[in-house]
């Protein structure tokens, strides 16, 4: 029987294919962009003149210093560029790093907001914020951020280098997979958050094999799309949270972080969440979705364990403690002596393994 379910579609207006980018001065003036600011890091700095070059009947500003983990500093410095420029718009050129700036200028201006993604980071499909001060990360969710209209153009995607192709598709099905598991999820989203799987599973390897193969990149940046929607409509559960705590607390890099917890979060709620695991079963072809997650990781080179990502023996209790110490919603119930182990498995990068669920759902210690 079907189960009980709410639906809240988020509102955006996505352009997808190859040299969609060509549309952007349309796009731009349809929201009523005279002054544009564009935005990128440093190291998309030159794509980033490029575009504002094609924007030549709009005088379009730049700024080129976006960060990880958005910095509040630098947020402030950009807010002061977009006075100064008296910009009406924004277009972000990049990543979730790029994407985060473009949503912190809007939560305090409310400027309309373009995204233009080259990641499969997701960002530009939630009405989520993280923002970095003082060494804290810190996150909340409001509709100001939401990006108006996200264009993504599979041939910005084609030079995205291999390493960051694979955790950064690993960091996306992550979304996918939790979002089969929230406690706020609904048939759409799983729809959605299969097919995603489907895609990013088949297209990973291809892209690896050939970055420049432009079938393998747009479906998955078409899962990447699919994957961004479902991080931004549903909860996130255990996964998010060991990633956040890595990231936020011991300087773990994000995309990373993403590719070598995703299996050990999966073998962890595996027994709590049987039909998330049937979709995974029949997305990654195997009765052990844990292990094939694990595996194809391996086989796209994505970094094996968070030691190597900079997680030592002696951060394991804190980080067990910090990931467990307040309440959200998972299928299994978080027991801190079992995520501990968990977070020794991927400090080593052992084959994930599946243990017992409780019955009840909710925390536990
Ligand atoms: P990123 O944006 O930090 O990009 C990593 C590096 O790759 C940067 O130097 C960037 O310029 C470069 N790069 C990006 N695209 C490229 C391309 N096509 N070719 C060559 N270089 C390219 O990495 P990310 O993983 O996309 O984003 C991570 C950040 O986004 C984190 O801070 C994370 O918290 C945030 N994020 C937020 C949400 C949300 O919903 N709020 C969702 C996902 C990620």
């Amino acid at each position: 029987m079907q189960k009980e379910f709410v639906f809240g579609g988020l509102p955006m207006r996505v352009l997808f294919g190859h040299g969609t980018l060509e549309r952007l001065p349309e796009e731009a003036e349809r929201l009523g962009m005279r002054r544009p600011m564009v935005l990128s890091t440093p190291e998309q700095r030159a794509d980033a003149e490029a575009l504002i070059a094609r924007l030549d009947t709009l005088g379009a500003g730049g700024f080129f210093r976006a960060t990880m983990h958005t910095p509040v500093d630098v947020t402030e410095a950009a807010l002061a560029a977009v006075a100064e420029w008296k910009s009406d718009g924004l277009i972000c050129l990049g990543g979730g790093s790029t994407t985060g700036l473009s949503k912190a200028i809007a939560l305090r201006t409310d400027l309309p907001q373009i995204a233009v993604p080259t990641t499969y980071a997701g960002s530009e499909m939630t009405p989520i914020l993280g923002e970095t001060s003082n060494g804290e990360k810190r996150t909340q969710r409001s509709d100001k951020v939401l990006p108006e209209t996200t264009i993504y153009d599979v041939d910005l995607t084609l030079g995205l280098p291999a390493a960051l192709s694979a955790t950064s598709g690993l960091n996306a099905v992550a979304h996918a997979v939790e979002a089969l598991y929230a406690p706020d999820g609904n048939p759409v989203i799983s729809l959605m958050a299969e097919a995603a799987i489907g895609a990013m599973v088949a297209a990973l390897p291809a892209v690896l094999a050939a970055p420049g193969d432009r079938h393998a990149r747009a479906q998955a940046l078409y899962g990447a799309w699919l994957c961004g929607v479902c991080l931004g409509t549903v909860g996130m559960g255990l996964h998010h949270k060991l990633c956040h705590t890595l990231g936020g607390s011991f300087d773990l890099p994000h995309a990373p972080t993403h590719a070598v917890v995703l299996p050990y979060a999966v073998a962890y709620n595996a027994s709590a969440a049987p039909d998330a695991m049937a979709v995974l079963r029949r997305q990654l072809g195997s009765s052990d979705p844990a292990v094939a997650l694990h595996e194809l990781g391996r086989r796209l080179g994505a970094p094996a364990s968070l030691g190597t990502l900079g997680l030592r023996e002696s951060d394991l209790d804190r980080a067990a403690q910090l990931a467990t110490e307040r309440s959200y919603p998972n299928p299994r119930p978080l027991v801190r002596q079992a995520i501990r182990s968990l977070l020794d498995d991927a400090l080593h990068g052992r084959t994930p393994r599946q243990t017992e669920a409780a019955t009840a759902s909710g925390v536990g210690n």
